[in-house]
């Protein structure tokens, strides 16, 4: 059985002390909510502050990227052992990283082998963009970015797929149950190809794009949906909370 997962992206937002504050907020009901995998990933200044706040808790910490040398002369860069001692997870492969900051496939899968190396889970985000959605490519982005991503890597229990459209992302436009589920499949049947049957059934494989308090009981119902990327909604307390327990909920009924 395959642990839904809840997962707030918090961009490049929240002054420390603001990080500190909405998790603060959110702490005590957070805890209260079984039966789902819930992830914070706020920016890497709040890391350590939050990594003391959730000791004791069972809510995981993320970082948004990270460097794939374990150290040197990478000014302003951020190693994975340096997540290590903090995170269990690291959002890799976002589409903002992929557009607004050139990561090829190629980047991306140098830095899922080095989380992997250093024992950090990887949140790994694949997703076509309008154009290619709308001449019916999205199966074939996704497979060239899932398979330059996985290059040369072995099975392992320890990775969790995002499907995120990009032009969900932000836009307050979700994909429909149909197409998250049908992609969702996709990435399964292929994770099945690469690694092999048990593991990809075994993998999370969640959905992100413009994900709120008011579509998220119809888009975790589906099956195959293990859980959800959350950007602009996880930044309100009430709001991810309201998301949270809601997958909890439904998930606790259909499986
Ligand atoms: C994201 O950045 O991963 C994301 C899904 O953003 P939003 O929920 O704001 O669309």
């Amino acid at each position: 059985m395959r642990i839904p997962l809840v997962a707030g992206n918090w961009k490049m937002n929240t002054t420390v002390n603001e990080a500190e504050i909405l998790v603060y907020t959110m702490l005590e009901k957070l805890e209260q909510i079984d039966g789902v995998e819930k992830v914070l990933c706020p920016p890497f200044v709040s890391l350590v502050a939050i990594n003391i706040m959730l000791q004791n808790s069972s809510i995981s910490l993320g970082a948004q990227n990270m460097h794939f040398e374990n150290k040197g002369a990478y000014t302003g860069e951020i190693s994975p052992p340096m997540l290590s001692e903090l995170c269990e997870y690291v959002i890799l492969g976002h589409s903002e990283r992929r557009w607004y900051f050139g990561e090829t496939d190629g980047i991306i899968n140098k830095k899922i082998k080095a989380a992997f190396t250093n024992k950090l889970t990887p949140i790994l985000c694949v997703g076509e963009r309008l154009e290619d959605n709308e001449a019916g490519k999205t199966e074939e982005i996704i497979g060239k970015q899932l398979r330059a991503a996985l290059n040369g890597t072995e099975p392992v229990s320890d990775l969790v797929l995002a499907y995120e459209p990009v032009w969900a992302i932000g836009t307050g436009k979700a994909a429909s149950n149909e197409q998250a589920t049908a992609t969702i499949g996709f990435i399964r049947n292929l994770l099945a190809e690469l690694w092999n049957k048990g593991i990809a059934q075994d993998l999370r494989i969640i959905y992100g794009g413009s994900v709120t308090n008011t579509n998220i009981a119809e888009l975790i119902s589906q099956k195959e949906i293990d859980g959800v990327l959350v950007g602009g909604a996880s930044l309100k307390a009430e709001e991810f909370l309201s998301i949270v327990d809601q997958t909890a909920a439904i998930k606790r009924n259909i499986q």
